[in-house]
């Protein structure tokens, strides 16, 4: 592994101003993907600062109901949390489904989401791969792809992305703090990750020298019946083939007044299925509903050579997961 400097940060300002000020900086959460990828090759920062002791490891109740989830809090703490596994039992199981128990209590909100794809060709320093190496072409179009993307991916990145709890975050309509260099912005996660274009390397929106402060999760689908559910090789410690964070509130008329669905596994950023939602809310609570709906969504998937499955996995696992939703009231 390439040396490199280390700093560690006690506030928000000094973090963002050695990242601005010393070279090839990066920041470190709980390093349980950056410091694999440094091992590996594939990362070789000039210096870590290290973010996991700032102050930003509670979370907090929003007037009105929602919740503040701070950048270093640990998975583990998230998932345990009364109110989150109270209100949003979907963001409790997709960060439970994640990774080991000793994983999760190091690993970070914000290292969560800026977790990179675990396409084994990016990993691998001897292949092409033009997110590690813009411009070098990408191995897995025409080799190894059964675990890649069907949807939104291009002739230059078929990746997807690895987070569970983003899958979640995107379907509660959660949304991303940043402070940096630039002052501070608000994104809703949806719209933090990209799709691969022609530009892979940038996985996400962020600016150089950002750092994720915090998540928003709004009140609106609080104490709605929600789920996540994951199909992966092997029962835990393993990645999404394809998964499913639903939420879904059926009317005592029996038509369905709220709905939020994302895929994971699927994509190079976790997949709000919006045309699907569009399609279930307001409509009458069933299967057929569920499927027609879900199909709308699948009808885009363009499958690659080794991963035709996954279209159907996704299609059956959302519909079976909203059957249950619709069932649980
Ligand atoms: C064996 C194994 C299995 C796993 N299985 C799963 C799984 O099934 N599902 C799943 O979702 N995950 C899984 N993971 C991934 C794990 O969840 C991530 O490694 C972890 O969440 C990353 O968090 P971290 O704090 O350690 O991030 P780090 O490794 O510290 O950082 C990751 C990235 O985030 C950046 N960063 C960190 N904090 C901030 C911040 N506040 N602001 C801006 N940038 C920041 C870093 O610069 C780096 O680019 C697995 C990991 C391993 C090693
Ligand atoms: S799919 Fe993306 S990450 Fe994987 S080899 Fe191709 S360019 Fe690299």
């Amino acid at each position: 592994m390439k040396s490199f400097g280390y700093v560690k940060a006690r506030t928000t300002e000094d973090a963002v101003h050695s990242f601005v000020s010393l070279p090839d900086a990066r920041f470190l959460g709980g390093g349980t993907n950056l410091v694999d990828l440094m091992k590996l090759g594939v990362e070789a920062p000039g210096t870590l600062i290290d973010v996991s002791a700032l102050p930003l490891d509670t979370i907090s109740e929003l007037p009105g109901g929602g919740l503040r989830v701070g950048a270093t809090v640990r998975n583990s703490d998230l998932a345990a949390h009364p109110a989150v596994r109270r209100g949003w039992p979907v963001l409790s199981q997709a960060l439970l489904s994640g990774a080991s128990g000793q994983l999760r209590n190091v690993a970070t909100t914000g290292g969560n989401l800026l977790q990179r794809t675990r396409c084994p060709y990016f990993q691998d320093t001897g292949q092409p791969c033009n997110k590690r190496e813009p411009g070098s072409g990408c191995a897995a179009v025409e080799g190894v792809n059964r675990d890649h993307a069907v949807l939104g991916h291009s002739a230059h990145c078929v990746a997807t992305h690895p987070s569970d709890m983003a899958v979640a975050l995107a379907a509660l309509d959660a949304e991303v703090e940043l402070v940096g260099p630039g002052g501070q912005r608000t994104l809703p996660v949806a719209d933090f990750h990209r799709l691969p274009g022609d530009r892979p390397e940038q996985d996400t929106v962020i600016r150089p020298g950002e750092l994720i402060t915090s998540v928003l999760i709004p009140a609106s689908s609080a104490g709605m019946p929600s789920a996540y559910r994951k199909v992966r090789d092997r029962a835990s410690y393993a990645f999404a083939l394809v998964s499913v964070a639903a939420v879904l509130a059926v009317g005592d008329d029996g038509l369905i007044r709220y709905a939020r669905l994302g895929f994971g596994g699927v994509a190079h950023k976790p997949w709000r299925a919006v045309a699907a939602e569009s399609l279930l809310i307001g409509g009458p609570a069933g299967e057929d509903t569920y499927r027609r709906a879900v199909e709308a969504e699948m009808s885009h998937a363009a499958p690659l050579s080794g991963n035709a499955f996954k279209v159907k996995l996704a299609r059956d696992l959302a519909v079976d997961t909203l059957v249950r939703l619709a069932d649980r009231g």
